[in-house]
């Protein structure tokens, strides 16, 4: 058997492993911070007629500029927002893969803080990006004062923002985002995955695009619009940000298919985003009952509760859960674990599983 090491393999990636989360057959699958809910039926008939019209076509290359679902993209994120604004990819991944391509790469280098998205250094890596580590506070809060001292200590070329944060699921402060482009010399990504189920009251980043060119956004159709298995992310940012992304996009990156159900979808933006409250309902009260239980709980903006593991045991209460059917998240926090907000049901069975073990 041929093993990776016999492979001329470059040497930032030998002892390496794939990014990836267990996909088990489980019945409860809390694991991966989608959406627990279906596509709408109404949603669904709309894709489907979508992709009924653009079958036939797929014999010619998609708009490989997108600019149709950018411009769909662009009204929804609103702030005067043009598509010359936004740019759309295969998920927010592939979009900060081509952000790393175009302002980081060989010879230049990005500040993250981690405990953060932890694709964040493996595409650093992919790219052949340098990685510097400014870590965060003790408890895992991130400060103005401390993401300026990381920039002025490291002078990154690229700075990875990720709020709300995964795993920690706490937005920031947009101070903390402002005090970072104006200290940075480079670019400033700001990972909005989760934005739509913060908690009322917390100001996004597109508020600032205005302001500072050097600032990109990054969302996803991923989570709140529960269309993780379309692959669809997009970023928000100055109109030459989008420029400059375009020397490194593979032509046709987006598939005809891909934009058509985006599109299909972003029309029924109401009734896929009907399921935020219901899951932003769910995981406050996966943090009200596990801090009436004594247990440590970060605060949440997302759609998945950073909490402490009775005794300490992340391990051991990991596998206890899914001896009892429900698959969360050991984000390698020794004594934390990550649970996504599910259905009602979903999250009962985890509540009941966990009370189980306390
Ligand atoms: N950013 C964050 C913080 C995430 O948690 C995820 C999904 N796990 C992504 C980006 C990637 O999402 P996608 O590529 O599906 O848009």
């Amino acid at each position: 058997m041929t093993s990776l090491d016999d492979l001329p393999l470059r040497d930032e990636l030998r002892g390496m492993t794939p990014y990836g989360a267990p996909q088990l057959d489980v019945a409860v699958r809390l694991n991966t911070n989608e959406n627990s809910y279906p596509v709408p039926e109404a949603a669904v008939a709309e894709m489907e007629k979508a992709l009924g019209s653009v079958l036939r076509d797929l014999n010619r290359y998609p708009d490989r500029d997108a600019v149709a679902l950018r411009t769909d993209l662009a009204a929804y994120v609103g702030h005067g927002l043009t598509y010359r604004n936004v740019w759309a990819a295969n998920g927010s991944n592939e979009i900060q893969q081509q952000l790393l391509q175009t302002f980081a790469g060989p010879g230049r280098t990005a500040l993250g803080f981690t405990p953060s998205y932890s694709m964040h250094p493996l595409l650093a890596a992919g790219t052949g990006t340098a990685w510097v580590d400014g870590l965060r506070a003790g408890d895992y809060t991130l400060s103005a004062e401390h993401v300026v001292a990381k920039i002025r200590e490291y002078d990154p070329d690229l700075v990875f923002l990720c709020s709300p944060n995964n795993p920690t699921g706490t937005a920031l402060p947009l101070e903390v985002v402002a005090a970072a482009v104006e200290t940075a010399r480079g670019m400033v990504i700001v990972d909005e995955a989760y934005a739509e189920f913060a908690r009322s009251g917390t100001v996004f980043a597109p508020t600032l695009i205005e302001r500072y060119p050097r600032l990109v956004v990054t969302r996803t159709m991923s989570k709140a619009f529960a269309l993780a298995g379309g692959r669809v992310g997009y970023l928000a940012a100055d109109a030459a940000v989008v420029d400059a992304v375009q020397l490194v996009r593979l032509p046709y990156h987006l598939s005809a298919m891909t934009q058509a159900v985006a599109r299909a979808a972003l029309a029924h933006t109401d009734a896929l985003l009907s399921t935020v409250d219901a899951i932003k309902g769910q995981r406050d009260r996966i943090v009200d009952t596990l801090r009436g239980w004594g247990l440590p709980v970060a605060d949440s903006d997302a759609n998945f509760v950073l909490f402490g593991a009775p005794r300490g045991d992340s391990k051991g209460v990991w596998h206890a859960l899914l001896d009892r059917g429900v698959l969360i998240r050991d984000v390698g926090l020794p004594g934390w674990l990550r649970v996504t907000a599910g259905t009602p049901e979903e999250t009962s069975a985890f509540l009941n599983a966990l009370e189980e073990l306390l």
